[in-house]
């Protein structure tokens, strides 16, 4: 323990402005790196790995000259990295955090509402969700507020569509091309469906929820989102917020879930002009 720190302090003794520049370096070629993994494109991380390999490799094969203690990090790095590139959840938790996140833009033409209007929207989703609920139809909703990542989104189908029961019945019809996935409701429009979303990896949640709520409830422990899901099995309403469940949601859980997210999440942060 003692010879470690005695490394360590010889380390920062040696420290020059050359070492500073190169761990600076470093730093800024890992910031890209982890902009081009957000793009979560297998091309792309392959070809990562290959150059951090070479570059490691390199440094290794200079480092005699130069001072090598600074270089023991860079094994250690490379380790991390790969673990974090073949572990889903470790790399579902980096990119959770801001910095990485390519965030969806807003819709762009309709960022507000008239209080007559979002009454109806509120209506229309609440009519739909109880309805699909009475036939034992399988749905799963997320009230986005603009805070989805890129990849969400283009898994599935834009649609950009005006909010209303039957377009939200008719696309989780079960013969529907887009009942499979989730649809995504943006501020005041239907932005997407069929989309595909990560899964929950608790292990505390009730083993009689399948992928549909472990979908919903996965997406909501990343994104500030709320999820809304119909069982197909058994007609239950649940609401997912932050990795949490309420079940059995009725009208008024459902009503005050949507008031909160028009009225108090939606106006928060001022983008509600009315
Ligand atoms: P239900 O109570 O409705 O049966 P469940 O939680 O038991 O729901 P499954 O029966 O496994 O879940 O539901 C499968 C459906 O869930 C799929 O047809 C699909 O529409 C949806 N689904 C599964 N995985 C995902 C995912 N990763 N992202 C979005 N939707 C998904
Ligand atoms: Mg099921």
């Amino acid at each position: 323990m003692q010879e470690f720190l005695q490394k360590i302090t010889a380390v920062f003794a040696d420290f020059n402005i050359v070492d500073a520049l190169e761990i600076f370096l470093f730093a800024l070629v890992f910031y890209y790196v982890f902009r081009i993994l957000k793009m979560s494109n297998v091309r792309h991380v392959i070809a990562i790995i290959s150059i951090l390999v070479l570059a490691t490799g390199t440094v290794f094969l200079f480092s005699e000259n130069i001072n090598n203690q600074i270089y023991f990090i860079v094994p250690l790095v490379l380790v991390g990295w790969i673990l974090m590139t073949f572990n889903v959840e470790v790399k579902r938790d980096i990119l959770s955090m801001n910095t990485f996140v390519n965030y969806t833009e807003l819709a762009k033409h309709q960022t507000t509402a008239s209080k007559d209007e979002v009454e109806r929207y509120i209506g229309d989703i609440i009519k739909a969700l109880q309805n699909m609920s009475k036939d034992n139809i399988g749905a799963l909703i997320i009230l986005s507020n603009d805070n989805l990542p890129r990849q969400v989104l283009d898994s599935g189908v834009t649609l950009d569509a005006n909010i209303s029961t039957q377009l939200i019945e008719g696309i989780f019809f079960p013969k529907a091309p887009l009942h499979d996935g989730a649809m995504v409701i943006n501020n005041y429009k239907v932005q997407a469906a069929g989309c595909f979303l990560p899964l929950t990896q608790n292990v505390n949640i009730p083993k009689e929820l399948g992928t549909r709520h472990r979908a919903g409830i996965g997406i909501t422990e990343t994104s500030n989102v709320i999820a809304l899901i119909v069982s197909e099995e058994t007609g239950i309403i649940t609401i997912a917020q932050r990795g949490k469940i309420s079940r059995y949601a009725d009208y008024d859980l459902l009503r005050k879930t949507l008031n909160d997210y028009y009225w108090k999440d939606l106006s928060a942060d001022g983008r509600k002009k009315l």
